[in-house]
């Protein structure tokens, strides 16, 4: 008997030739044995629903969502998840046997497991998370609902992160939330300082006080790779050695879209470990 055609699944996003999205998938599908193939798709800025849409239409049968879709992706899906709703922004699509299209965010999720991956308990430890987009967003509520004694969100907009901070107090009462702005920080040390801003690899570097970490605090840059390296780099000169890129939320919010689809969720070790010596050689 011939062997069925593969399932097919795809990232959206703009720009995405860099996505390592496919590479991540078919080392799951290998791993698990399942027939499927992953590509990369670029999403046009004002024709995405109808893009989604031909795209199911097409075939396809799920589709992570990135840069700038995550939002557009939030409005299309008819079925939401509950972390999706809090997070506002949808990164996983799938269509029910009804054709209506469901969508996720595994992006927090992604982020708690790295953590664990990392033994970092986030219970009544002090964070700071910069940046207030979508990505801090997806965070958000898995964080809290580890317990933190204190979370304080600082963006370079205040107003936005304001906006979190109401959004969000009700799901921990007992953790003290707080917004900021990145020119006013209040004093440090905290635990756990995450860069949720998208300044990686741009010209505008962050001005960060030293302060705001200690010897065993966790700095964690959502970016990757090299464009992990300033905020990583500022967080050792300040005497913080405990730093991580974003590689493992990458590989965890992805493995959790993966089993969505496939109901079998991938080992992630092995994968995490593959990336990190194609990306840099380690
Ligand atoms: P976003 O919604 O566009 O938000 C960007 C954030 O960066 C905002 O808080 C923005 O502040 C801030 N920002 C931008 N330029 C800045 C500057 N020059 N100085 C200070 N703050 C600046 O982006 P996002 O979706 O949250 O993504 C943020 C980063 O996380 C991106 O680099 C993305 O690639 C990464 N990410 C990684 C993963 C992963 O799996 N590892 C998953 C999701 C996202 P304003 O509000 O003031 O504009």
């Amino acid at each position: 008997m011939s062997d069925p055609r593969p399932d097919r699944y795809a990232v959206v996003g703009n720009p995405i030739h860099h996505s390592l999205s496919p590479r991540i998938h078919a080392l799951f599908a290998e791993q698990t044995g399942q027939h499927l193939t992953y590509e990369a798709l670029q999403g046009t800025p004002g024709q995405f629903a109808e893009e989604v849409w031909a795209w199911f239409s097409s075939g396809f049968r799920g589709l992570n969502v990135t840069v700038p879709f995550k939002e557009e992706a939030f409005a299309l899906a008819r079925v939401l998840t509950d972390r999706a709703r809090h997070a506002g922004a949808v990164n996983t699509l799938w269509r029910d046997d009804e054709r209506r299209i469901h969508g996720d965010n595994t992006d927090g999720v992604g982020f708690c497991r790295d953590l664990d991956r990392l033994n970092f308990d986030v219970r009544s430890r002090r964070i700071l998370i910069l940046g207030a987009g979508g990505a801090t967003r997806g965070l958000l509520q898995p964080l809290l609902e580890g317990g933190p004694e204190a979370l304080v969100i600082a963006n370079r907009t205040v107003a936005r992160a304001e906006g979190l901070v109401e959004a969000f107090r009700d799901i921990a009462p007992a953790t003290r939330l707080a917004a900021c702005g990145l020119d006013t920080l209040p004093q440090g040390p905290f635990d756990l300082v995450v860069n949720a801003t998208a300044t990686g690899l741009g010209e505008d570097a962050l001005d960060l006080p030293a302060h705001l970490v200690q010897a065993d605090s966790l700095a964690y840059d959502l970016v990757y790779g090299a464009g992990a390296q300033r905020f990583l780099g500022w967080a050792e000169a300040a005497g913080c050695s405990n730093g991580s890129d974003g590689l493992g939320m990458l590989v965890e919010q992805a493995a959790e879209a993966f089993a969505i689809w496939r109901g079998v969720h991938p080992e992630t070790a092995p994968v995490l470990r593959e990336l990190r010596h194609e990306i840099d050689g380690q």
